[in-house]
């Protein structure tokens, strides 16, 4: 803390887990800055958490229970839920209930809900969205070391030699990881950087080499390394004999399936000489951290890839030092939280085993409880399949959106809906599961919740709350302990504070551990309420010979194995379940965009971060977008065997022939038709249950409306006759794309019909060429704008974009109005490209034009783009470089 009105926290979106400063103000608004004296972020925040004081106002938020949509008190829901819950359980037994949790809950939360479902219901079936993120790198190193143990940290970042960015497109997922990288390299520039990724992203920006991999073949590449290691002598003999198992298999199955360069480099269509060039680096330098996320993880063989990089490590010896390791970055800001606290139906609390008696005995002796769950649950795309047969009853949806997330969500969607017994908890009021519940529970958000989350380098930061419980919001493990407390468990859920159950948690993590666990944070467990509130951020273990937490695992060569060894485990390479047909030729692959968080309920609140990808996208390579007659800028229909979708194109060479990109984040509330993942296949990796949602075969053709549009408007509305729609908050405005399949008769009528026939309207007609275009003025105030055509290459939307922050509109304004830009003289800043400080691309291009700026650095001391989280970078060196 540094003093009354300054609150120390973290972000709430990524796995970086950058600690936040926030100020409040006389005003009553907030400041947010990066924490200075954080270890994960010194300072720094990425566009995202720097627009965070933009996302916590009260629209659209849950504030009441409700019940079949109205509004109910605490007393009624809870009877409600508790009861539900019952009569599912006695009429079917414990395995027909569930809850399908997420990343985003605070341990405490995670700990309270995973105690109530394995441990008083009886069930396992509990499961986390982070089941879409990361649990293919847990089981990878489950199987490698016995435990769910990230043996590196952020520090080996700046240390390392090598760094190999596999399957993440760092840049824009996880901007913080990316500025420190590219800062080692600017310091140390014999720091060497490959990225093996199918996209040629932003984060190659700083890499030596890119090798474009072939969409799921990353096995084979690390088979072929594997195999070069051990032809060119480079195995670290005193490491391998003494502390792993498994070599000749290991190596056999990687003769058999990568047994030389040639035939690495046909599976992975890449070139030899990358290829080479890749293995002498990785083999010449011992300083190597193997960083991996999604594109590693959300594959049907995500598990074996994640071994694959693992074994490298392994049989090189580089592993527990400083500067090496494999080192796999979550996506959300606590899936580390939920890994620990056994949030995953395959796992019990603290790292333990549910099919292990000893830590069944264990766990059962300190939840007193004699109703332990004995197996695994359902992993989340099974839990939706048994939902959608109606052998699970009753789901409690928590802090998450799985008609948004989870693949095949068109399914999904009709499951819940078909679902006896629906609850869900959240802050959103409007999201597209939460409008399918029964019963709402209005849970607290960023700001107002206070508890511990955990990075991608073990780091525990406490999350501290710093403005009131709006309405009747509760804390999510209030609201757990209130179910279980009717539900007649009340002694085990007793909680007065979320310390309180801290406590608890940190009390299991070391209870008879001696160190057999890897999870201890048992020093932690008698933190007084001062202690937790004021404590600094450390990654654990955190136990009595390791007061201080520990940077880096395994530097003592001991392993959670039975024997103490690590494993090598032999990888056959598997190709992506459903292959490309003649029927579905392109492969689809989702992810992240540089300025939005999840299904945008929190990010799409900001202004500032809609500026920079307004609309679902479809990125697609010119020779592809030749084939399908796809023109840049106008609108796709894709579709899977499991769903369909509207995206705006834009014609790339970053992509590969063959495959398309397509953001993950649209939902109902702001798209038409823009949820991608209901045509993700719902294929899973058959042992972590994560879901391949780097590859789908889809088929892809122009959209031809009968025409299209956009709409400004100082309020929100529901355009009508648009089947394409997507809306994004601007400053002082509110845009919406359009495109509709009826010719709109009458354009006049049309736009008054939307938008109120009151106030001064200028009209644009142009029968012949099917252009219309109107404005709105109020008071000499730009109200609304609207631009209807037959073509989609209607105007750049920039400038109009401005004028809503006009106090009043000049005449050279009012000329170019209906010409959608501005005359000579008026400033138009144009494509959005730093969020952080609104600069656009022509003020870019301006200043290069000018001579007044060449490189990064200069643009960024005459204009500051780029000078806040950096993740803008790449794309003013584009722009440099013409
Ligand atoms: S990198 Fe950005 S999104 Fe991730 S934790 Fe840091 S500020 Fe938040």
């Amino acid at each position: 803390m540094t003093d009354l009105n300054t609150v120390l926290t973290t972000c709430p979106y990524c796995g970086v887990g950058c600690g936040v400063e926030v100020t409040k103000l006389d005003s009553g608004l907030v400041n947010v800055q990066g924490n200075k004296s954080h270890p994960a972020n010194f300072g720094r925040l990425c566009s995202k958490g720097s627009a965070l004081a933009d996302t916590i106002g009260l629209e659209g938020r849950l504030l009441h229970p409700m019940i079949n949509g109205q509004q109910v008190s605490w007393e009624t829901a809870l009877d409600a839920v508790a009861d539900g819950l019952k009569q599912v359980i006695l009429e079917h037994g414990p395995d027909a209930v569930a809850f399908y949790v997420s990343g985003q809950l605070l341990t405490e939360d995670y700990y309270v809900a995973n105690k109530l479902m394995k441990g008083f219901i009886g069930s396992s079936n509990i499961d986390t969205n982070s089941r879409l993120c990361m649990s293919s790198a847990v089981a990878g190193y489950k199987r490698a070391f016995g435990s769910d143990s990230v043996p590196c940290c952020y520090e080996d970042l700046d240390l390392a030699d090598l760094i190999i960015i596999e399957g993440s497109n760092t840049a824009w997922c996880h901007p913080i990881v990316f500025q420190r990288i590219a800062k080692a390299k600017k310091l140390r520039p014999e720091l060497k950087i490959i990225v093996i990724d199918p996209r040629k992203t932003a984060t190659c920006d700083i890499a030596d080499l890119h090798l474009p991999i072939k969409p799921g073949t990353d096995t084979s590449l690390f088979n072929g390394l594997l195999n070069a290691i051990n032809k060119q002598n480079k195995i670290d003999w005193d490491f391998v004999n003494h502390h792993t198992e498994g070599l000749l298999d290991a190596l056999n199955a990687a003769e058999q399936t990568a047994a030389d360069v040639a035939r690495v480099a046909q599976v992975c269509e890449l070139n030899e000489q990358d290829i080479n060039h890749f293995f002498q680096l990785f083999i010449n330098t011992e300083k190597v951290v193997t960083l991996y996320s999604q594109g590693i993880n959300q594959s049907s063989s995500g598990t074996d890839k994640s071994n694959a990089i693992i074994n490298c490590h392994l049989i090189t010896g580089r592993i527990g030092k400083p500067a090496m390791g494999p080192f796999s970055i979550t996506g959300q800001p606590n899936a580390m939280g939920g890994r620990e606290v056994g949030a995953l139906s395959n796992q019990l609390a603290a790292h333990m085993e549910l099919e292990n008696p000893n830590h069944h005995d264990l766990v059962s002796r300190f939840w007193q409880t004699d109703n332990l769950a004995t197996t695994a649950g359902l992993k989340a795309v099974d839990m939706f399949e048994a939902i959608h047969h109606g052998k699970i009853k009753a789901v409690w949806v928590i802090a998450t959106n799985p008609v948004v997330t989870l693949p095949n969500a068109d399914k999904v969607r009709r499951a819940i809906e078909n679902c006896d017994l629906v609850v869900v908890s959240e802050c959103e009021l409007n999201t597209g599961t939460a409008a399918r519940a029964d019963i709402l529970l209005p849970a607290l958000a960023w700001g107002e919740k206070t508890g511990t989350v955990t990075n991608s380098e073990r780091r525990i930061s406490r999350q501290r709350s710093f403005l009131p419980h709006p309405g009747e919001a509760e804390e999510d493990w209030w609201i757990l302990s209130e179910v279980a407390k009717r539900m007649g468990f009340g002694d085990a859920f007793n909680y007065q504070s979320s310390a309180d159950i801290f406590r608890e948690h940190a009390a299991l993590s070391g209870f008879e551990n001696n160190g057999k666990r890897d999870f201890d944070i048992s020093k932690l467990a008698d933190l007084t309420d001062k202690q937790y509130n004021k404590l600094l951020p450390i990654q654990w273990p955190v136990s009595s010979d390791k007061p201080s937490g520990r940077k880096r695992l395994f530097q003592d060569k001991h392993f959670f194995t039975a024997t103490g060894k690590a494993q090598l485990i032999p990888i056959t390479p598997r190709l992506p379940k459903n292959p490309v047909s003649s029927e579905y030729p392109l492969i689809l692959n989702t992810g992240r965009i540089r300025d939005q968080w999840h299904t945008m309920t929190r990010t799409a609140r900001s202004p500032r971060l809609n500026a920079h990808i307004s609309e679902p996208i479809v990125q697609i390579h010119p020779v592809d977008a030749d084939n399908y007659q796809l023109k840049n800028g106008a609108i796709a229909r894709l579709e899977s065997q499991w769903g369909n979708m509207l995206a705006r194109v834009v014609i790339t060479e970053e992509q590969r022939v063959g495959s398309v990109f397509v953001p993950m984040h649209w939902n109902d509330f702001l798209a038409s038709k823009g949820r991608v993942n209901s045509l993700v296949n719902p294929v899973v990796d058959p042992i972590s249950g994560q879901p391949e949602s780097k590859h789908t075969p889809i088929r892809i053709s122009s959209y031809q409306p009968a025409w299209y549009g956009f709409l400004f408007s100082r309020i929100a509305l529901k355009p009508s006759d648009s089947e394409y729609w997507v809306k994004i908050k601007g400053q002082q405005f509110y845009r919406y794309e359009l495109a509709g399949e009826t010719v709109i008769e009458n354009p006049s009528d049309w736009a008054k019909n939307q938008l109120g026939k009151e106030g001064e309207w200028i009209e644009f007609l142009d029968q012949g060429a099917s252009r219309f275009r109107t404005a709105k003025i109020v008071n000499n105030r730009l109200e609304s704008v609207v631009f209807i055509a037959s073509e989609f290459d209607l105007p750049a939307r920039s400038w109009l974009s401005q004028l809503f922050s006009e106090t009043s509109l000049n005449d050279e304004m009012r000329m170019s109005l209906l010409a959608g830009k501005p005359g000579a003289g008026l400033p138009d800043c144009g494509p959005m490209v730093c969020a952080c400080f609104g600069v656009g691309e022509n003020a870019i291009l301006t200043a290069i034009k000018e001579g007044s700026a060449k490189t990064v650095e200069e643009i960024g001391s005459l204009l500051k783009a780029g000078t806040n989280c950096g993740s803008c970078i790449p794309e003013i060196q584009k722009i440099i470089s013409g």
